[in-house]
């Protein structure tokens, strides 16, 4: 129960890997706050959820990250934070001259500008009580490019910029700011992709992971959702003091290419 007594909120958890992540830091004795822009009942029970399993204090908020006045109210309506994963996040695909230009205010809005929002209200009140843990689950393109990916990549790229300025701003304050950098991880959002992708290079399941979805994850295998929230544990651990502003990849050698 090494996060007993600490309060995370975790943006962008009602599914996939926040939700992975806010899991495992129930499960090492956090306080929970789950969030993403819905409202709905089975919202709020996915956290009653988390609480019963793991005895913790779960709550579900709702607030819309693409918005910076509501990323800064989930902060204030939590009460503060001593965690703060900034893990909500959008993609689409599409060459950079045909790229829709509110595709791309959204991705930078929902996946770079929340993070600015959200980490601005947390840290006073970081500062204050002498300890506090920003990760920001950044991506391997956070690091690397692909084509068509201008928006994500570009907000990715700026997360890891983020986090590397908010730790030195923050160094020698018992608060830490670091990106993790997953590569391709099996969320239900990837998981719904490998029937398509069955079907269009006419492969079975198996060889479309390894030889189209994975083709640049050497290991071949995806990360899970709980090896990126054990990695959020390990960053708000103390054997973590002294790691911040840099990025920590899990993505089965991808950046190692
Ligand atoms: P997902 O779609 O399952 O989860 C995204 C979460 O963000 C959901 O809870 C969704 O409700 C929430 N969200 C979306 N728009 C929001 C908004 N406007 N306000 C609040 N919440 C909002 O996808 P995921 O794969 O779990 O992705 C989570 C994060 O991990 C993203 O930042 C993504 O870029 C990053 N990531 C994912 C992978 C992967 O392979 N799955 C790899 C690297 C990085």
């Amino acid at each position: 129960m090494q996060l007993a007594g600490k309060t995370a909120i975790v943006t962008g958890s009602n599914s996939g890997i926040g939700l992975g992540v806010a899991r495992e830091l129930a499960r090492a004795g956090a306080d929970v706050v789950l969030n993403s822009f819905t409202d709905r009942e089975e919202d709020h029970a996915l956290a009653a959820e988390i609480g019963r399993e793991f005895s913790v204090g779960a709550r579900y908020i709702k607030a819309d990250m693409s918005k910076g006045v509501e990323c800064r109210a989930l902060v204030e309506l939590a009460g503060g934070c001593d965690i703060l994963v900034n893990n909500a996040g959008i993609q689409h695909v599409a060459p950079v001259d045909e790229f829709p230009v509110e595709k791309w205010e959204a991705i930078l809005a929902i996946n770079l500008s929340s993070a600015f929002h959200t980490t601005a209200a947390a840290l006073p009140g970081m500062r204050a009580n002498g300890w506090g843990r920003v990760v920001n689950i950044a991506s391997a393109h956070g690091l690397t490019a692909s084509p068509f990916k201008s928006a994500y990549i570009a907000a990715k790229h700026g997360v890891v910029g983020l986090s590397k300025t908010v730790a030195l701003e923050t160094a020698g304050q018992g608060i830490t700011c670091n990106a993790i950098c997953p590569g391709y991880v099996l969320t239900p959002l990837v998981e719904a992709q490998i029937p398509d992708q069955m079907k269009v290079h006419n492969m079975d399941r198996e060889t479309v992971i390894r030889e189209v979805m994975l083709q640049r994850q050497p290991s071949r295998q995806f990360a899970t959702v709980e090896e990126i929230g054990g990695t959020t544990v390990f960053l708000c651990s103390s054997a973590a003091a002294q790691i911040t502003g840099t990025t920590i990849s899990v993505d089965g050698g991808w950046t190692a290419l």
